[in-house]
């Protein structure tokens, strides 16, 4: 005897869709299996809380299992779990090593099983990359990238140092000279300049405008690119920049561009300075705000746009929880 595991999601609680949900995950647990109906003895699904419209173990028989025993049980609720979800285990008379099925949104429940995936997503300032980005990573138990604090910590060593950041040779010699890491600590990234942890130092409002200033050299681009696709490389994760999509791993799994009206946009970055003690007069920051985007989207190598590919949300009157749905949702119809 074995036991096969399988899982999907399902785009809405009606019994249509769970019919349909059950049949596609059985028929592709049964082909990936060369499974004969008569080897399924048993077969398990529990549902989650949300998934109040019909059995699965009655799509299941519906489906054409007849001759095993079904059951259906509901999950608890769990904070963060994977909303809309069914998962199933069949208890197969079969001497095979078995094929486990993740479908539709439930790849991400198995990483192990369904592959790393990269979750690209740019946009300009205050487009709300950051928050959601550290959501996704969170809900999915996937590490959260922030590309731009390491043009950030870059900036920050040149400000310190009072070199020109317009002197490409000047920023290169500096980088070659300092260690700049990237560690995490409880899920949360934390940047360290020789050791020292620059984290907060680096959101400082100045700092903003100098990261822009030396991320448009090419030596220090593909100097921290080469950071991020390996670590990329290594693991799930999802990153936010501004060239993700389109340079540093223009296969990404799933590719999001999230923009939003220059007033919101500054308006939010201005609450978070506020938040964080940071006084900064609102025109002042919106203006440099346009003039960063403007030097990150007019850049000569990897600048800031949409990858072709990549879904874009306008982020102007959302909150945060509807974006964040808008991009689950988005990647479970991609699965
Ligand atoms: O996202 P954040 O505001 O921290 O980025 C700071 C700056 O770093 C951006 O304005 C941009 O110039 C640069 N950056 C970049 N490519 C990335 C991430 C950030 O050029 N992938």
């Amino acid at each position: 005897m074995i036991v096969i595991r399988g899982a999907t999601t399902i785009a809405s609680d009606t019994k249509e869709e769970i019919q349909r949900a059950v049949s596609e995950l059985l028929e592709q647990i049964e082909s990936r299996n060369s499974l004969k109906r008569d080897e399924v003895v048993s077969l398990v699904f529990s549902s989650t809380s949300d998934i109040h419209s019909y059995y699965p173990a009655k799509a299941a028989r519906e489906a054409g299992f007849i001759g095993c025993s079904l059951f259906s049980a509901q999950e608890p609720d769990i904070d963060g779990g994977l909303p809309l979800c069914i998962r199933c285990m069949l208890f197969v008379e079969k001497n095979i090593s078995p094929s486990h099925v993740y479908l539709r949104g439930a790849k991400v429940l198995r990483k192990d099983i369904a592959g790393k995936i990269n979750i690209a997503i740019d946009g300009p300032a205050g487009s709300g990359k950051s928050t959601v980005a550290k959501r996704l990573a969170k809900e999915y138990n996937i590490l959260y990238l922030d590309t731009g604090a390491m043009y950030r910590a870059c900036a920050l060593k040149g400000l310190e140092e009072g070199i020109d950041l317009n002197d490409e040779a000047a920023v290169v010699a500096l980088m070659r000279d300092v260690k700049l890491d990237v560690v995490y600590e409880n899920g949360v990234q934390r940047t360290l300049l020789d050791g020292r942890d620059v984290s907060e130092a680096i959101r400082e409002n100045a700092v903003s405008l100098a990261s822009s200033t030396v991320s448009k050299h090419a030596s220090v681009r593909m100097h921290l690119v080469e950071k991020q696709r390996e670590i990329a490389g290594k693991m799930s994760c999802v990153l936010d920049g501004r060239d993700i999509g389109t340079f540093v791993l223009p296969d990404a799994d799933f590719k999001f561009y999230l923009t939003a009206s220059p007033d919101v946009r500054a308006r939010r970055r201005h609450e978070e300075l506020k938040a964080k003690g940071m006084e900064v007069d609102f025109e002042t920051l919106k203006a440099e705000m346009i003039r960063r985007d403007e030097q990150d989207m007019n850049r000569a190598i990897a600048p800031l746009k949409q990858a072709e590919d990549a879904v874009r949300i306008d982020t102007s009157d959302m909150t945060i929880d509807e974006v964040v749905e808008t991009i689950k949702r988005a990647m479970q119809e991609k699965i």
